[in-house]
C-alpha cells in the first residue's frame, strides 16, 4: 500500500527536498509514499493571485484567507486521510502519534505561512494542528517535511532492519543509550567493557539503566510519575 501525502503550500517546489534522498527517498522511487503538492495560489481569484490579507482587528503581519484556502484544501480528494495543519499552537508531534499516522493511508498538510491561517478554514475544514515544538519557523513546510520524515521512516519496509526502529528514542518511553563503534580505543577512552563482553544480558541490562538515567538526568517528563515520598 502507498501512502499518500498531499502537501498545500505556496513554495511547492521545497518538496520533496531532502525527502528525496537517502532512506526517504528510495522509499519515494519504491513507491512506498507518493508526494502531491498543491499550489495554494492557483486558487486565487484576483489579478494579483493574492492569499493572503490583513488581520481582523488590527496587528501586524498578514493572514492566510480562508476562502482561498477552502478551495484548495477542496480540491485534494475527498478521502479518509487526516488533515493536518502545521502549526506552533498544535498538539507537539509525538513518536506515538507518527505511528498512528504511519498506519493510515496518508495525510494532507497545510502549510501555514505569515502570521497563520484564518481561524474559519480551519474549523470549518477540520484541520488538526500540529506542532514540532515550541519555537516558531516562518512557514509550515519544513515542519511537514520533518513530520513526513518521521511517518516515513517507520513505514512498513523502509528501514532495512526493522528492530532498528523499535530500540529508538521514545519508542520505549526512553531516551536511547549511548552507542559505541570502532575503534576500540579513541582518544585513549575506550568502548565500555560490558559492550565487548558478549554477555548479551548484561549488555541489555546496562543499555536499560543508561537510558534510563539519561532520561532521569535530561527528560525527567518522559518518567512515569514517581511514587510520593515522606
Ligand atoms: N503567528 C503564529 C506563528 C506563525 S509562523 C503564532 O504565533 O502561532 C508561520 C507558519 O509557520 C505557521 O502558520 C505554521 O504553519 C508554521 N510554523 C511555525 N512554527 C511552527 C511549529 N513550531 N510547528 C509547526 N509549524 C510551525
Amino acid at each position: 500500500m502507498t501512502f499518500h501525502a498531499s502537501i498545500l503550500t505556496l513554495y511547492p517546489e521545497m518538496f520533496p527536498g531532502y525527502l528525496g534522498e537517502s532512506l526517504s527517498g528510495k522509499a519515494l522511487t519504491r513507491g512506498d509514499w507518493s508526494l502531491e503538492t498543491i499550489q495554494i495560489r492557483d486558487f486565487a481569484t484576483d489579478k494579483h493571485r493574492s492569499v493572503d490579507d490583513t488581520p481582523a482587528g488590527g496587528g501586524a503581519g498578514m493572514v492566510l484567507r480562508a476562502d482561498i484556502l477552502a478551495k484548495a484544501i477542496d480540491s485534494v480528494a475527498a478521502d479518509n486521510r487526516p488533515r493536518l495543519l502545521m502549526s506552533p499552537r498544535g498538539r507537539p508531534l509525538t513518536q506515538s502519534k507518527v505511528r498512528d499516522l504511519a498506519a493510515g493511508d496518508g495525510v494532507v498538510i497545510v502549510c501555514g505561512r505569515f502570521e497563520g491561517v484564518d481561524q474559519r478554514v480551519i474549523d470549518s475544514r477540520n484541520l488538526e494542528e500540529v506542532s514540532i515544538g515550541d519555537y516558531i519557523l516562518s512557514g509550515g513546510e519544513p515542519a511537514a517535511m520533518i513530520l513526513l520524515d518521521a511517518v516515513i521512516r517507520v513505514l512498513p519496509g523502509v528501514m532495512g532492519n526493522p528492530l532498528s526502529g523499535t530500540h529508538e528514542s521514545f519508542e520505549n518511553g526512553l531516551l536511547e543509550h549511548p552507542h559505541y563503534t570502532r575503534p576500540q580505543s579513541f582518544e585513549s577512552v575506550d568502548i565500555p567493557e560490558i559492550l565487548t563482553s558478549g554477555n548479551h544480558a548484561r549488555i541489555e541490562a546496562w543499555r536499560r539503566e543508561q537510558a534510563l538515567k539519561l532520561t532521569a538526568e535530561r527528560r525527567p517528563d518522559l518518567l512515569p510519575a514517581q511514587p510520593v515520598t515522606k
